[in-house]
């Protein structure tokens, strides 16, 4: 497998790439990305065919290793991070749960911030002991915490950042230096800032993982996922487990992101810039306890979450005075934004993690995260700002 693209020359702005970036146009000319609904490969002769199982002639061999729409995915992804190289899988999880168990073996270690989407924290928590690998949560602002669980050899670090659903922040600089003298790779999921608010890359990060689900297809129609880095990790351990393993993307799901990629820039600034005015607009109701917003001064991790970030991004955590049925009360009372646990979607969705993303957790374990029954997550749209404005407030005063 060769790489078309050198992210260490990147010809134009992330801005262009999302348009442009990794366009393999076939012999017919299209203006648009090229759909190669195909999951295998003919060759002109045997010696072709050997040539290409070999790796001796570059090409396709079959589209559990490698399709040419899912490649432009992969080549434009990695010209956006600036990374070197990217592979695609059929869905956030998928792309994680490969680049988490890639590279890993029996007595290995690995340090996770306490605060992660409930299915890194099982593959984590639950999956891996079962494999005799050795694991550690760790809360993710506690800098001597880290530095602790880091002082022992460890072969891969996990952080999400902002992570979900209180929009913790984690200082990606700091654990990446803790992570590096421990031999550890740093792995960090980037779904809630996306390409175009945090480069985890330039704080020294190793691995980025993403749902493309989320905000890059960002209409709520596939399943995708990625993973970005240096090529050699990513061919000695990754390569070989997608290969066998198999959580190969669809090429249609593949470019229906490639096609939402398009308009990332201008709905992530676009729901970012509603999402800050939204969460100044409920801060002062006399039904809100508090709101979490990483563009807000009162966040506690303000300050750090800001140094990452260009941008306050698209989510919101509201506590509501009350406990689960004010929370309820408020989630059945919006009529603009539905109640869905998913996020990133140019439709506003809202979800009570306690009750379902996070009802999972054990009652230590979400304590720990400040969790409690009042919290309601906000994924904030492109709708009109007002309409929004006053959908939460209808909600709010129907509490
Ligand atoms: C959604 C999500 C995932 C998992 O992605 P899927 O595409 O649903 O498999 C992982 N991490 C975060 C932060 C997410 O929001």
């Amino acid at each position: 497998m060769t790489d078309s693209v050198d992210p260490a020359t990147p010809r134009y702005s992330p801005q262009t790439e999302l348009i442009h970036g990794g366009i393999e146009r076939s012999q017919h000319g299209e203006t648009a990305e090229a759909l190669y609904l195909t999951s295998g490969y003919v060759y002109d002769s045997a010696e072709q065919a050997a040539a290409r199982m070999s790796g001796d002639e570059p090409g396709f061999v079959y589209s559990r290793y490698a399709n040419p729409t899912v490649r432009m995915l992969e080549d434009r992804l990695a010209l956006i991070e600036g990374a070197e190289t990217c592979r695609i899988a059929a869905s956030g999880m998928g792309a994680i749960s490969s680049a988490l168990m890639s590279p890993l073996q029996t007595g290995d270690r690995v340090v996770a911030a306490s605060a992660l989407f409930g299915s890194c924290r099982w593959i984590i928590g639950t999956l891996m002991p079962r494999f005799g690998i050795e694991i550690e949560f760790v809360q993710g602002d506690d800098l001597e915490a880290w530095a602790k669980a880091l002082s022992r050899p460890a072969k891969l670090v996990l952080v999400e950042s902002p992570a979900n659903p209180m929009l913790d922040g984690v200082d990606i600089s700091a654990v990446a230096e803790l992570a590096h003298k421990a031999g550890a790779k740093l792995v960090v999921d980037n779904v809630f800032a996306t390409p175009m608010l945090q480069k985890p890359l330039e704080f020294g990060a190793d691995l980025i993982v993403y749902s493309a689900t989320k905000h890059m297809d960002g209409q709520g129609r596939v399943l995708a996922g990625a993973i970005l880095g240096k090529s050699d990790w990513i061919e000695e351990h990754v390569d070989p487990y997608l290969r066998h393993t198999g959580p190969a993307a669809s090429p249609f799901n593949a470019w229906v992101v490639l096609k939402g990629l398009e308009t990332l820039n201008l709905r992530v600034e676009r729901a970012s810039a509603t999402a800050a005015r939204l969460a100044d607009a409920v801060a002062g109701h006399e039904k809100v306890r508090a709101v979490r917003y990483p563009g807000r001064k009162d966040h506690p991790h303000h300050e750090v979450l800001m140094r990452q970030m260009t941008g306050g991004g698209t989510l919101i955590a509201l506590s509501l005075k009350g406990a689960r049925a004010e929370a309820f009360r408020f989630l059945n009372a919006l009529n603009l934004i539905h109640i869905s646990n998913n996020l990133g979607d140019s439709k506003s969705l809202a979800c009570h993690p306690a009750s379902t993303t996070h009802r999972a957790l054990s009652d230590e374990e979400r304590a720990a995260m400040g969790l409690d029954d009042s919290w309601v997550r906000l994924s904030i749209g492109l709708e009109d700002a007002g309409d929004l404005e006053r959908d939460l407030h209808n909600a709010l005063d129907a509490i």
